[in-house]
């Protein structure tokens, strides 16, 4: 008998690798960062004459592919939201703009300054309500706005009605790196963009984080608050002397640099960037393919302006009881495929809603909930075959479809 008779339901597929595991550093990267060891130089301000160190040289790299004036590389992506919203100008007491869906350094970088999160909801899209904002203009000088999961919104309304508004914008592009809107690069819209390169983000030098801004009363301040302790000269994206002259008398340190170990690291992951994004992206529709057509499941559109970077996937169960959600991340989980629900009443390993923030009070949002609690969401590694995708695919439709038919 050939194989293909036995009925592909008593034997289940299941998906064995791992959620978590991302490629190796590139050997480039390997190198570069054995040579730092090697010379022990670590601290981005310790440099013999001549040398210009790695963490200056990631300035000058990210500078140039963003097409920024400026650039600062510090510790995390968490560091650079703050560090840019002292860089604005925010203190204690203001109130900031910011997603109701997004995860939790965003409203404690806001929280870390003393100020307090105003949130604004969240569509079927995933991303910021445009008409909320609006509605909310009035209440903040600055939105903090957080590309949640790689979800665009249309870039071109948000810069209108915050310009109108006089909002200084700042994006949070942990999951946008390699992404753009019409064609302008995430994190270019705002007067600051910030990235992460924490491991399970696009680059991976286990932390770190980089901003960009063309301000350059923003960019000084930002490199003196990183610790430059009057080094500035040092940073080959940086503003001119006589920038740093007028605001450095009243800029505190908060240090948060970035190492020559990690910048090392992630030179010759930049030069990939674009590489890997494809590689995400073909993925990301392999898994969007299989999803589609699935009763009771919802699949994420995407706007045609935006080139996003699919590392991770988004579809919703909407307005399905908690229990049915439930039985299908179980069920999924014990065929291998490692799903989050970003809706879960209760927070555990991550938080990404508004109410699980307690420190930032809010009015409930009911439009708002019902989306939050319909999205489950999964990681794409690139550690994952095209040929994986498909089969996690497959095993979620089944899933789904068991569940929402009983
Ligand atoms: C990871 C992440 C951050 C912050 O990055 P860290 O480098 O971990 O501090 C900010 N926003 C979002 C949406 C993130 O996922």
């Amino acid at each position: 008998m050939p194989d293909t008779a036995i009925p592909e339901t008593t034997t289940p597929e299941t998906f064995t690798g791992s959620f978590t595991q991302q490629e190796p550093i590139p050997e480039e990267g390997i190198a570069a960062a054995l040579s730092v060891l090697r010379h022990g130089r670590l601290h981005r301000y310790n440099t013999v004459p001549g040398e210009t160190a790695e963490a200056a040289l990631l300035e000058r790299d990210f500078a140039a592919l963003m097409g920024a004036k400026y650039c600062l590389a510090v510790a995390s992506g968490g560091y650079a939201l703050g560090c840019a919203l002292r860089a604005v100008g925010v203190g204690p007491g203001d109130r900031v703009l910011t997603n109701a869906f997004t995860l939790a350094p965003v409203p404690g970088a806001i929280a870390s300054l003393g100020a307090r999160p105003v949130f604004v909801g969240v569509t079927e899209g995933l991303v910021i309500d445009l008409d909320d904002l609006e509605a909310r203009a009035s209440e903040a000088r600055v939105l903090m706005l957080s590309h949640m999961r790689g979800h665009l919104c249309d870039m071109d309304r948000l810069m209108a009605i915050c310009n109108a508004a006089r909002i200084t914008v700042i994006e949070d592009c942990a999951h946008t790196m390699g992404a753009a809107w019409n064609g302008v690069p995430s994190g270019r819209h705002g007067r600051v963009g910030c990235y992460s390169m924490q491991t399970y983000k696009h680059v991976n030098s286990g932390e770190g984080g980089l901003l960009v801004t063309d301000d350059e009363e923003v960019a000084a301040r930002a490199i003196l608050l990183s610790g430059s302790y009057m080094l500035y000269d040092r940073h080959p994206a940086a503003p001119a002397p006589e920038v740093f002259e007028r605001v450095k008398y009243d800029t505190p340190n908060v240090s948060g640099r970035m190492d020559n170990l990690r910048a090392a690291l992630l030179r010759p992951q930049l030069r990939t960037l674009a590489a890997q994004v494809d590689r995400w992206n073909a993925r990301y529709r392999v898994v969007e393919d299989g999803l589609r057509n699935v009763p009771g499941l919802t699949v994420v559109p995407r706007d045609p302006r935006a080139a996003c970077v699919g590392s991770s996937i988004q579809f919703l169960l909407l307005d399905w009881p908690a229990k049915k959600v439930r039985a299908v991340l179980d069920r999924c989980a014990a065929r291998g495929v490692e799903l989050k629900w970003f809706g879960a009443a209760r927070p555990s390993g991550f938080t990404s809603r508004y109410d699980s923030w307690r420190y930032a009070p809010s009015q409930p949002m009911p439009q708002t909930d019902r989306i939050l609690r319909a999205i489950v969401d999964m990681r794409l590694p690139l550690t994952f075959s095209e040929d994986d995708c498909a089969l996690i695919a497959r095993i979620i439709r089944a899933e789904v479809g068991a569940v929402h038919q009983s």
